[in-house]
This record gives C-alpha cells, structure tokens and sequence, in this order.
C-alpha cells in the first residue's frame, strides 16, 4: 500500500469526523460530506444513497448531480449499479458506466455525462444502510487504493449514521433503529406477548470510528487479538467440551489464529480507522459473505468468525455482556439462539422469546414451552434491528414479530390479547370441574412436564396429574451426567410438587433430535430411527438402572407410575420391565423404603408395538402413545422437517383406524390407555381422541383449559356417529364432517 494513499484516506478521514464534529442539521452534515469526499478524492461528483425502506434507496445528498433531483430519485434494490452495490454489498468500479450490465440512466440527475463510477456499500455488521457512489468525466478505472479508501469512508458514515449523525425532520433521514420493522418466522411456541426488547447480547457501540494515532491503534488490536487468543486457549483447555463446542472453539482458535484477518484490521486501521472500526468493518464483510452462502458449513464457520469479532469488540471496548443496562419491564428475549440451561436461567421473569435460528425441536422451544412463553423462530436480522427497550410484540400463533409498532398493529394484537384472556377466564372458571361430556363419559386430562419450572401450572391448569414426565430434559440442560442423588431429590421434589396426583416418569429418551452433550455422538443416517430411547437404555444398563434407582429413592414408599419410551416389540418392554423390578427388588433389599404401588407403562411410539402378542398388552399396566412419534412413522413424515410435519392430518381415516386397533387391543386386556404427543392438546383432536375410547389425554398446561370446554360441550357419541359416517361415505379425512358438525352446535 502506497505511503501516500495511506494519509490521503487518513487525512480525509480526520476532515470528514471534524467536518461530523460541527453543529447543524442531518441534511447539511450529509451535504459537507458528499462535497469534502468529491474534493479530496478528486471526482466531480459524491452521491450518498441511503434506503427509506427494506428495498427502496433514495438520493439523499450530492456533490455534482443536479440538486432538485435529492430525495425524489429513487431505487429498487438491484435496480441500476447502485442497487447493485446495495443488493451484493460488494463494490462496483467501472471506467464506462452507461455500458455496464445493469446501468440505469436517471435523466433527473444529469448523471449521462459521467462515465467512470465507483460505488461502495454502507453498511454495519450486516445492516445494509445505503450506498456511496463517486463518478468523473473521465473514463478510468478507479484504483484498488481508491476503491479501498473509499470502503474506510464508508465504514465511517456507517457509524455515524448508527449514532444518528444524519437523522433529521422532513425530507431527512429518519435515524435508525426508530422504524417500526416487521418478522415473519416460525412459530416456536404458541401464544402473545406485548413487552419490551431485551437483548441476550447487546450490542458494542462504537464511539471513536475514525483514529488519529494508527500505531496506538494498532497496539489496541494487537494486544486485543492477544487476549482473544488466549481466552479461546483457555475454553479450549477446560474439561466438559462437548464435540460441537470443541468444534466451534478450534474454529474460534484458527481464525483467531489467522494472519490474513489481523493484517486486514492493521490496514484499515492504517487507513485511518480506530480498532473497534477496522473490526467492525471486516464483521460487516463477513456478514455480506455470509448473505451469499449455501453450504450450511461455511455458513456455520462465518457466524463462528461473527461471535469471534463480537469477542473481539467486547474486548476492545470494555463493554461485556453485563453492560449495567436495567432490564426493561415485560422483558421479551432476542437472541439469535439460545441454550436451554441459559433460557431457563431467565425464567418466568420473560413475556416471550424471539430468536433469528432455533427450531421446533430445539432444547430452547422446550424450554419456552415449559415457561409458557411464547417462541418465534427464524426471525431473521432482529438483533441487527432491535435495540435494548424496544416496544416490541410478539405472535407466536403465526411466527410474526413487530418490532416498533405503529398503534394500529399493537391495538390489533391487543385486542386479539384481550380476547385470549376473556377465554382463559372461561377456562378458569372450569378449572375444578371434570371433563365430563353430555353423554357422561369422563376423559382425564393430564399435563405433560419436564422441568420444574413446569410444575406450578398443575394447579393453575386444573390437571389432574402429569401423564408424561420428560425426564431427559434434566440431563439436556445440564454439561455433565447428574448423578444419581441429586436425580432422585429432584424426582423427590416433582412428586411433591404433584401433591398426591400421580406423576408419570418416562425414562431417558436421548437419541434422535435430543443429543447429550456429553455423550459421544452416534453418527447416525436417521437418528429418529437409531439408535435412541429404550434402546440405548438397553444397551447402556448403567445410565438406566441408575434412573430408575432414583427414581424409587424418589418416591420413599410413595406410589410410583413409570413408562419406557419408544418400545418396539414386547421383549423389550419385558427386558426393561425386568431391570426396573430387579432394582425395585435389590433398593428393598438394602432396607430402602420401595413405592407402595409401582406402575410399569410403555410408550406406544412405533407401529409394530399396536401388533405386538397379547402379552405385551397384558403385561404393560398401562399404555401410552406418543402421538408425535407414531404419528412420523405411520405417515413416514419427519416430525422436524418444516415440509412434511404438517402435512397428514390426525383426524386422517388411516390413522384414526390404526388408534381404534390399539383402543380395542388394550380393551382386550384391560389395560388403561392414554395418548400424550401434541395432538392430544388441540381441542378438535382431543375430542376424536376421547370418542375413540381414548381415556386419558396428556397435554401442555394451557391446553387444558379449551380441551376440557369442548369436552364439556359435546356427547362423545354423537361425535362417533359423524366420525362413522364421514368414513362410511368414503373420506379420507373425518375433519371436514367434524367442523361441519361443531358448526351446527350452539355456542
Ligand atoms: C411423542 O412422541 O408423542 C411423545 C410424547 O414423546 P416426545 O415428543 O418426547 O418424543
Ligand atoms: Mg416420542
């Protein structure tokens, strides 16, 4: 790099901060700068677009173009070689404009007559912000110099916009971060909140863009890098490291480790920007790279070098995680993901959690379903727009956001809020009566838990005990095996916690979508058909007779309900049930108090356990069917897979045949029969279910409520009676009928 380019861009850059430094308006600042950038570059013209909205770019100062066409030209993202610029966050250079692929001619700019263009990006860490053009006369190639001072200047009026340097009244740039901004993701967790942002990591803000000692500034980055290394050597060398956070620490390490990326900081730095800014400009760049990746890995390695330049930044600034910013009232989480152990750290204290990843499945949906939060995931670039105390609302039934509302969208949430509570009071109002149906049947509604932040809802939900205990949840939020003692106070304290209703414990079912963090890893092709559950529990005595001898501690001669999940054939549920009376046997013989009633059920999770010999049936004391799972093997449709989870219905005519096999074969042996996957919490479901002589259905807390008024409402034999004949006339499907039906009911 030229000495003298060096202090062009550094001198430039020092005009530019004081020409920042004086008073006045947004417009007027934006207007020195675009003719102090024409001056010292030497181009006839310096435009600054910046977007008015996600796609549309609009002049916003000039040097050289005609001024009258200032706020009026406009442009579409990718529209003409500005869009361009702005649409692949990459430079355009080019010595004949007009006869560049892409050339839009603006004729209210009198632009025709300048042929070279040289247009960079605005950005910061991946908020696109506009594009800053220079074009001349004459026809010619700008340098990489120039291209480069230019990206530095860039960089700098990426920052001051951030700090709202341009923001002004009218025609000006409304300041960033004010406009209210909508999220289309997934749903995670159903329900509605209203509240306040709250970042899990707040962002770095950078005060000083533009340095004047680069030597000082390059000292700052070194010794800071130095740091970084060091506290990646120390992760590293920490026992407990599961493979993925080994991974994503030697990648930490190996860019931390990288030559190219200092030296590219110590040129910025160089060109005349302070440390923190030469950071954030390459965490911009990789941000860019990262828009334009496929490959999932890269994509993974490139958030990796994000976090790394974070780290970075909080090192550089002093700023940690911890910035002594008050957490707002109605605090609702944004992160870009989230792990179960940290979410629960939070608690009840949040009204919902957004994440820009996360999925269904996520260790972190379970967990916000354990609060009754409601969870949008996949809103992408919210932590790049939301700021800490942000009014933001949160629709978790359709995966939307609204960040910054105007009223009429909050006023609509609200009023969809309002509607909600309304029914929940209904439901409350329910809360000591049974879910008896006209026809007299009564169905018992369980809930199903996981954690102990779960177990408060028993009594607000009108449960009647827990039908599912999720007992690996324990093991997933934590870094290291629990151990037995403190499994068994823990069992001790939900046994309690249920006040006498009975509390059905599912052994261990790791494996599939629920990795233990410190289990090695089985490289499975299809985890959801590997090996998992009572397989591994099988295969693995230790980790099974060690849960279950916790288990009878637990209940110290209380009565004791457990369930084996994902049973294939009757040898193994008979193997299983074996060990569990083993251990029963051996627990009384070392004088330990045993449960006064011990409960063996199985998960029916697999299509071949519905045809297992009638011993199974006899045998198990009770059965429960994982809808989730059964309902994936039956239709072969992954339960994770966004395509396909939605896309075969429950109240299909072949898989409504398949329940009432099972419902007749448990009749057979009078063996109990409940169904605890998702299905058993949506009310028109629930209720096919309980025609079908299902008994018991176990569900999430807050479906308790609308499952028991529809029960209440109807005769299960009527419902049969629209069941059989929608079958009898051929369809595929008994939901049409169904709706139909409820349609004629009175309110
Ligand atoms: C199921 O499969 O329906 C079930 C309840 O178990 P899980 O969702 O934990 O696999
Ligand atoms: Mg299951």
């Amino acid at each position: 790099m030229p000495e003298r380019s060096e202090s062009d861009s550094r001198k430039l850059l020092r005009r530019l901060r004081d020409s920042l430094a004086l008073p006045g308006k947004g417009q007027d600042r934006l207007d020195r700068i675009t003719h102090l950038i024409a001056d010292s570059m030497g181009t006839e013209v310096c435009s600054i677009y910046l977007f008015r909205d996600e796609d549309t770019l609009e002049l916003c100062a000039t040097e050289g173009l005609r001024k009258d066409s200032v706020h009026k030209t406009r442009l579409k993202l990718g529209e003409g070689l500005v869009g361009r610029v702005a649409r692949t966050a990459a430079p355009v250079n080019t010595a004949d404009a007009p006869s560049e692929k892409g050339f839009r001619y603006m004729p209210e700019t009198g632009e025709e007559i300048y042929s070279s263009f040289l247009g960079v990006p605005i950005q910061r860490v991946g908020e696109k912000l506009g594009v800053l053009v220079v074009q001349s006369k004459t026809a010619r190639q700008f340098s990489d110099d120039e291209v480069y001072a230019l990206e530095v200047v860039a960089m700098v009026l990426a920052e001051m916009t951030e700090l709202g340097a341009f923001a002004s009244d009218g025609d000006g740039m409304a300041a960033l971060h004010k406009r209210p901004v909508m999220f289309r993701g997934g749903t995670g967790q159903e329900g509605t909140a209203e509240g306040h942002v709250w970042l899990h990591e707040p962002r770095v803000v950078v005060t000083n863009p533009v340095a004047d000692d680069p030597l000082t500034e390059i000292d700052r980055i070194r010794e800071a890098v130095g740091k970084l290394r060091v506290s990646i050597d120390d992760l590293l060398s920490a026992a407990a490291l599961d493979k993925d956070q080994r991974q994503v620490l030697e990648a930490y390490r190996m860019f931390a480790n990288s030559r190219g990326w200092l030296k590219r900081m110590e040129e910025d730095i160089a060109r005349g920007l302070s440390a923190e800014a030469a950071v954030e400009k390459e965490q911009s760049a990789a941000r860019a790279r990262l828009e334009q990746v496929e490959d999932a890995y890269l994509r993974e390695r490139l958030h990796d070098l994000d976090d790394l330049s974070n780290r970075l930044l909080r090192i550089l600034t002093g700023q940690g995680t911890d910035t002594g910013a008050q957490m707002p009232e109605d605090p609702i989480l944004v992160a870009r993901n989230i792990g179960p152990a940290e979410l629960l750290d939070y608690g009840r204290k949040l009204r919902g959690v957004v994440l820009e990843e996360g999925s269904v499945g996520s260790h972190a949906a379970i967990v916000a379903r354990a609060l009754a939060i409601p969870l949008v995931i996949h809103a992408e670039r919210i932590i790049t727009e939301a700021l800490n105390g942000d009014h933001i609302l949160v629709d978790g039934d359709t995966g939307v956001v609204h960040l910054r509302p105007d009223d009429t969208v909050a006023r609509s949430l609200r009023d969809k809020m309002a509607m909600q509570a309304k029914a929940q009071e209904r439901y409350a109002s329910l809360r000591n009566l049974p879910a008896q149906s006209k026809c007299g049947t009564v169905t018992r509604l369980m809930m199903n838990a996981g954690l102990m932040a779960d177990l408060p809802s028993i009594e607000g939900s009108g449960a009647e005990g827990v039908g599912l205990f999720r007992t690996e949840l324990q093991f997933l939020i934590r870094n290291q095996m629990p151990k037995r003692d403190e499994l068994a106070r823990l069992y001790a304290r939900v046994m309690e916690a249920a006040k006498g209703r009975p509390v059905a414990f599912r052994t261990l079912d790791i494996g599939s979508d629920k990795v233990l963090p410190y289990m090695k890893p089985q490289d499975e092709p299809n985890p959801a058909m590997g090996w998992r559950a009572i397989r591994v529990g099988l295969d693995k005595r230790g980790v099974l007779r060690m849960q279950v001898q916790a288990l009878i501690r637990a209940a110290a001669g209380r009565p004791l309900t457990v369930m084996f999940p994902f049973v294939s054939e009757l040898s193994e549920f008979r193997d299983a049930r074996d060990e569990l009376l083993h251990q029963f046997d051996r627990e009384a013989a070392m004088g330990h108090p045993v449960p006064a009633d011990l409960k063996i059920g199985a998960m029916l999770e697999t299509p071949s356990l519905a045809f297992a010999p009638k011993e199974f049936f006899d045998l198990a004391d009770f059965i429960s069917i994982g809808g989730n799972d059964l309902k994936q093997f039956f239709f072969a449709a992954d339960r994770e897979n966004e395509r396909v989870r939605r896309r075969y219905d429950m109240l299909n005519v072949s898989f409504l045949t398949f329940l009432g096999k099972i419902v007749t074969r448990c009749a057979e042996s009078d063996t109990p029969l409940s169904f605890c996957g998702e299905d058993a919490g949506r009310p028109v479901e629930a209720m096919c279910l309980a025609a079908l002589g299902i008994g018991s259905l176990s569900m999430r807390p807050a479906s308790i409520g609308p499952v028991k008024a529809l029960l209440r409402q109807v005769d299960l034999a009527e419902v049969r009676s629209v069941m059989a004949h929608a079958r009898a006339a051929g369809a595929e499907s008994v939901r049409p009928a169904i709706m139909g039906w409820l349609a004629t009911l009175p309110e």
